[in-house]
């Protein structure tokens, strides 16, 4: 276990598992958009590599894009205030869409991602999210996919990152509060 990391919350099997999981309900729940399949859409950069996994555990066509979006700063709290850095590449209207997300904290960054994916008319719009946090502050969104609970920590790896570090951990665990 990496020096930095007080605990180890998920291993790589059990993300392994869970993830295969989702991949299963996805494929099972747009079995029939069969044909068109649906569009993955991963926001950078917590959520590249869940969005990896995922599509390889699902058995449908399955068009990948990305987003890149900021709240400010490279600190632990999500400031609410949320800037597009890098827009879709493809038009997604008529299409069904899964936004594929790493955390869900406030839910401030997925609220306003939700309006404003909304507003470009998909034919569905649903998240998969690998991790939710248990806050009080949580804004009521629903999720279809949740990868797993975790407790109101700093959490890494896995994609999650403290100042771009821990990104590449193969596992999920606490960040020490003495690194942050
Ligand atoms: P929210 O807007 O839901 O408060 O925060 C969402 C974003 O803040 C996440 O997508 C993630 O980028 C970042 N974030 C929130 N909590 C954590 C955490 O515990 N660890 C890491 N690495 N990022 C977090
Ligand atoms: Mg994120
Ligand atoms: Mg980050």
């Amino acid at each position: 276990m990496h020096n930095d990391i007080s605990e180890i919350l998920f291993t790589e099997e059990q993300i392994a598992d869970r993830v295969s999981e989702i991949g299963a309900a996805i494929t099972r729940d747009y079995a029939d958009a069969a044909d068109e399949g649906i569009v993955l859409i991963s926001v950078l950069r917590g959520a590249a590599i869940f969005m990896a996994d995922l599509a390889r555990q699902i058995e449908l066509p399955c068009e990948m894009d990305y987003m890149a979006i900021s709240s400010y700063g490279n600190g632990a709290k999500s400031s609410g205030v949320v800037r597009i850095l890098k827009d879709l590449s493809s038009e997604i209207e008529g299409r069904h869409v899964v936004i594929a997300e790493d955390i869900l904290d406030s839910g401030l960054t997925l609220t306003y991602l939700l309006k404003n994916l909304a507003s470009r008319r998909p034919a569905s719009l649903e998240v998969a999210t690998l991790l939710r946090k248990k806050t009080l502050a949580q804004a009521k969104i629903d999720c279809k996919y949740i990868g797993f609970e975790c407790p109101d920590e700093f959490i890494v790896g896995y994609g999650l990152d403290f100042a771009e570090r821990y990104r590449n951990l193969p596992y999920i665990g606490i960040l020490k509060p003495e690194v942050y």
